[in-house]
């Protein structure tokens, strides 16, 4: 399969490269070439496989060409050493739990299966260490350094900002050892970006080391987050009540809900999406108006969608031919304030006993409001309410039991280097390394 970007100057390009670049050389985002459907027996069966076997059949249609059999089950087996149920919650309302992996977050899918394939890679080619630099204003830092833990050949440099990652979020990066080093910045997010961006153009220290990016525009780790969409389905068709599936997703950079919008290409039978914003919601103003127009985040209480130019925009552009009446006929929008969400929040807890956590309360809300007669929903349950943990105590009133997981971490040493914001320090640092 070849890949090429969304700016369309780039084409041609083989797996192997958009994994290791991530990003094009003319800023686009990676698009597969073809997106192949799935035949017929696959769906009619699918209610009878385990999440791995449909998970594999859905790698396959991507990567089969380009990696071994073999190799490809073994990436996809190994990722998906955890189940992701489907559980009703209310009327015609279900919740997809994507948090029962490592960090308890859907990123740890992606994360772990971009691990794998790049392992794969450098072992093929016997190339020496690449390092993946990640910057992480919290949760993507936990995943990645999860996902990448004890793989050979890869190391991770995790950049977080000094007192503004929660103590939770913090442990699960800085307790790892291994192949895994945290970096504690002096500074902003913002700096920790930019300390990033820096080492990837700075051209004396791409000479010494290579270097990596694990973000999540990168198509090993967008791919795969297909997988759980099939899943879904098939859990939903086990119930009998797979005929008319909407599909809600709460979204901020849109790398899950694009690769949902992919399975419904290759024939996953899902009759429409439904987008759900916070605050931050230049998504959903586009659905109305047909126009884009991306401005500066803003801080929510589900602040993993705190994002004011979501970078997937560009994808879901492509999939559709930039036709707006298109993007509309299968995706919907949701937008919702923090007071909202912790409406949807207390009273979910209150009438069902089911504890959302603030990303997965904007995708219940949205189905309440949006679901039509004859429909079945499902909302992505983005996260375990734990890792917001003084959110929604606040907001429930009492208190949030820890998972075993969550406290493992807890009990960790902290281990990180401290550094300033200059980028000769962090140079410097990675100059002698090695
Ligand atoms: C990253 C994240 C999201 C947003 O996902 P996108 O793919 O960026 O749209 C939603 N919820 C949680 C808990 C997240 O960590």
């Amino acid at each position: 399969m070849k890949y090429y970007s969304t700016n369309k100057q780039e084409s041609g390009v083989c797996l192997e490269d958009a994994v290791v670049k991530g990003l094009a050389a003319d800023k686009g985002l990676y698009m597969p070439d073809r997106i192949k459907s799935l035949p017929d027996d696959f769906y009619q069966e699918i209610d009878r496989l385990s999440f791995q076997e449909i998970a594999y059949r859905v790698a396959d249609a991507f990567f089969g060409e380009d990696i071994p059999t073999d190799t490809l089950q073994d990436i996809v087996y190994d990722t998906l050493r955890f189940d992701t149920p489907l559980m009703p919650v209310s009327d015609h309302i279900w919740s997809l739990e994507l948090f029962h992996g490592p960090t308890l977050a859907f990123k740890d899918v992606g994360a772990r299966f971009m691990a794998r394939l790049l392992g794969y890679f450098i072992r093929k080619e016997g190339k020496e260490q690449v390092n993946v630099l990640v910057a992480t204003s919290g949760d993507t830092g936990s995943a990645v350094a999860n996902g990448f833990l004890g793989v050979e050949g890869i190391h991770v440099y995790v950049l977080y900002p000094k007192g503004k990652v929660s103590e939770i979020q913090e442990k699960q990066f800085t307790t790892l050892g291994q192949n895994i080093t945290a970096i504690e910045v002096d500074g902003t997010f913002d700096d920790c970006q930019a300390l990033v961006k820096s080492a990837f153009m700075d051209k004396e220290l791409n000479a010494h080391m290579q270097l990596t990016s694990a973000n999540s525009i990168n198509v090993a780790r967008f791919l795969p987050q297909a997988f759980y969409y099939f899943y879904a389905y098939a859990q939903l068709k086990q119930a009998g009540k797979a005929d008319n599936v909407v599909i809600c997703v709460p979204s901020g950079n849109f790398g899950n809900i694009t690769a949902g919008l992919f399975g419904k290409r290759m024939g996953l039978p899902v009759r429409r999406f439904i987008a759900a914003n916070n605050r931050n919601d230049v998504f959903y103003q586009y659905l109305q108006t047909g126009i884009y127009t991306p401005r500066p985040s803003i801080a929510t209480i589900a602040n993993a969608m705190d994002v004011g130019a979501p970078s997937n925009f560009a994808r879901v552009l492509d999939l559709y031919g930039e036709d707006h009446t298109a993007i509309c006929a299968d995706i919907s929008g949701a937008t919702y304030t923090d007071e909202q969400i912790a409406e949807t929040m207390r009273q979910t807890w209150q009438q069902h006993h089911y504890l959302l956590d603030p990303h997965g309360a904007c995708g219940y809300r949205a189905l309440t409001e949006g679901l039509q007669p004859g429909e079945e929903g499902i909302f992505l349950e983005t996260a375990h309410p734990a890792k917001f943990k003084d959110t929604v105590e606040r907001i429930i009133g009492e208190p949030v039991t820890i998972p075993a997981k969550l406290q493992a971490f807890m009990q960790g040493e902290k281990q990180s280097v401290p550094l300033s914001k200059e980028f000769s320090d962090f140079k410097n640092y990675l100059l002698t390394r090695e």
